[in-house]
């Protein structure tokens, strides 16, 4: 069990105001992790109590002690990652891939190698509508085939932040000041993984209280999104990007700022 430090310690205290005070800081509701309805999705699932416990604790210190990402991320009022939901679906790529319509409608017209390939990987996560969708199921076979390390000895962690970061990534792209941008696969998912590497090296370095986090945890991100290869090659672009400009911080957070209006057709 993951230490929860920002559950309130007194009692007789207003359980928001005690949180704002553990946070040093206050966060108005509206931008807020949505606790109740993480809950109200999580309770619908099979996790035990322990783990639906350490994964809210988890993604609510990620959110709400967002001051660790400051200068990395900037998006004004708007609340990103906030909604949180754990789904047990085994999804794969191609279902993903036909949902997304890069396959031909026509299934005697699909590629059979490319078929197969993307059968066999699985989907960790997905932004939708404003949502951030962890495939739980999934994450934790990630989590065994991979030797992710373990967060408080919970591989199954590490694995869910880093896919945490990499959602919450796209969910800056279509920030309201990007209104009317268009998913565009290759770049975007570049960019995706690159804002999430950053994300989490920030987090390496300043090793925040819940949020901390570990060099081995960094290199197997890295590793995980360098071993996206074939029809995902296009996700493995973020590790090179990483990489290449990742040291220069405040470079880094500026193109992922102004990703996507400048898309830097040159890098991806
Ligand atoms: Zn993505």
């Amino acid at each position: 069990m993951i230490p929860d430090y920002s559950t309130p310690g007194s009692k007789g205290t207003p359980w928001k105001r005690q949180r704002e005070i553990s946070l040093g800081k206050s966060i108005r509701e509206e931008v807020q992790f949505k606790t109740d309805f993480f809950r109200e999705n999580v309770n619908n699932t099979h996790l035990t109590e322990e783990e639906k416990r350490d994964i809210e604790i988890l993604l609510r210190a990620l959110h709400d002690d967002s001051h660790w990402h400051k200068g990395i991320l900037s998006f004004g009022d708007d609340s990103i990652g906030d909604k949180v939901v754990l789904s047990e679906e085994r999804k794969s790529y191609l279902e993903l891939f036909v949902e997304r319509h890069l396959l031909p409608e026509n299934e005697e017209d699909r590629d059979d190698d490319l078929v197969k390939e993307i059968q066999a990987v699985r989907v960790l996560g997905e932004y939708k509508k404003g949502t951030i969708i962890l495939y739980i199921n999934n994450i934790k076979d990630s989590a065994n085939e991979t030797n992710a390390p373990g967060f408080y000895d919970l591989p199954y962690l590490t694995v869910t932040r880093y896919v945490y970061l990499h959602e919450l990534m796209h969910a800056y792209f279509v920030r309201k000041e990007n209104k009317g941008y268009k998913y565009d696969r290759e770049r975007e998912e570049a960019f995706a993984e690159f804002g999430a590497l950053l994300l989490l090296d920030r987090l390496v370095r300043t090793n925040h209280r819940i949020n901390h986090a570990s060099k081995e945890e960094l290199e197997w991100a890295i590793r995980h999104v360098e071993g996206k290869r074939g029809a995902l090659e296009c996700y493995s672009r973020g590790a090179n990007l990483f990489k290449r400009l990742g040291q220069d911080e405040e470079l880094a957070s500026k193109m992922l700022a102004a990703y996507p209006k400048l898309s830097f057709p040159d890098l991806v």
